[in-house]
């Protein structure tokens, strides 16, 4: 029995949601191999590497994996399928757009977005927008996991000397080609790997007002911003900001949300967050049922006199 985690990688470095899986893929049993499916991706099978836990990193360097199209990605996966008992993916954007191709042409079903592994075949998997937790136990012969990345704590990313292969790349699938990428540069921590999140919600009223208003905090604590879906729709803040059921799931050391009620699709997002506080000028607000800090208080107050104080 043993485990491919499927590496998040740019080419050079592995991405930390690579760490979660792999200690997903160390507790269901046997040993850990992690694929690099990428193009002139020797720095990133390097790294891979050093994770510990990991026994083998097998690199496989291909022009057709330089854009990390999905059809070819899984391909890569197949290749070497055969060999595991358990494959896993982070639960990002890559990892879900890749996992179902290879489930399929399995023919297995997909486990998603689990949280814990409770044996080899049995795993948990949070539903209902976290509200209830399933047990879910698959008799399928290869088990294609997706891993929720807030559910497992990171593996270390040096101690490890795992050996290095190289596998043949493969070949175009001709079925998607890549034609341009869009990335937000930003100086701020990325939402997900952030470990300090400040996030507005409809309070803020205006995107010049979340600026004005969040920037400043999260400048002094270099933390990442997040939104709520109504911040997001309204145009206040950009859509990959979004924190909850429909945007991105978050647990960072602190996260500090302002004026955001806590309805149970953002809280699904952030509750798992190790300090929340929160700040709302009505005491009712649901978002006080999971802070562990709550200010009653009016954000346009509160926010300029606790970047002040920091
Ligand atoms: C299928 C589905 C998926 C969804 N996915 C998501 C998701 O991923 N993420 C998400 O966030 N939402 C999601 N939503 C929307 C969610 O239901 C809520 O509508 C949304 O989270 C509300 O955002 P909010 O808290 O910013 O706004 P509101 O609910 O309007 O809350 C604003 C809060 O600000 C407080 N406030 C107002 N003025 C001030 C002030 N001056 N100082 C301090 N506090 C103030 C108010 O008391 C209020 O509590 C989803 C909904 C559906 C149906």
């Amino acid at each position: 029995m043993s485990a491919l985690v499927i590496a998040e990688h740019d080419h050079a470095t592995v991405k930390p949601a690579t760490l979660n899986t792999v200690t997903a893929a160390i507790a269901c049993g046997g040993e850990v191999h992690v694929l690099v499916a990428g193009a002139n991706a020797a720095e990133a099978g390097k790294a891979a590497a050093q994770i510990a836990g990991v026994t083998k990193v097998i690199v496989a360097d291909s022009p057709s994996l330089a854009e990390n199209l999905a059809e070819n990605v899984a391909a890569q996966v197949l290749a070497i399928a055969g060999n595991y008992s358990h494959i896993l993916f982070p639960s990002t954007a890559n990892g879900k757009n890749v996992a179902p191709r290879v489930a399929a042409k399995l023919d297995v079903a997909q486990i998603s977005d689990i949280t814990a592994v409770v044996s080899a075949d049995t795993f948990e998997r949070p539903i209902y927008a976290g509200n209830a937790i399933a047990t879910v136990q698959s008799t399928d012969a290869t088990k294609v996991i997706t891993v929720r990345t807030t559910g497992f704590d990171a593996a270390a990313a040096t101690g490890g000397s795992a050996a290095v292969e190289t596998a043949e790349g493969v070949a175009d699938s001709g079925k998607s080609s890549f034609v341009s990428r869009e990335v937000t540069k930003s100086e701020r921590p990325e939402l997900t790997a952030a470990k300090i999140i400040v996030s507005g919600g409809r309070a803020l009223g205006s995107a010049e007002k979340f600026q004005e208003v969040m920037a400043p905090l999260a400048d002094k604590l270099n933390a990442g911003l997040g939104a709520s879906r109504a911040a997001v729709d309204a145009g206040y803040a950009p859509n990959d900001w979004q924190v909850g059921q429909t945007g991105k799931i978050v647990a960072p050391q602190l996260y500090i949300a302002a004026g955001i009620s806590g309805a149970i699709q953002h809280l699904a997002g952030m509750k798992d967050s190790k300090v929340i506080v929160a700040i709302n000028k009505d005491e009712e607000a649901p978002i006080f049922s999971v802070a562990d800090y709550g200010l009653v208080a009016d954000l346009f107050v509160a926010l300029p006199e606790m970047t002040t104080a920091l």
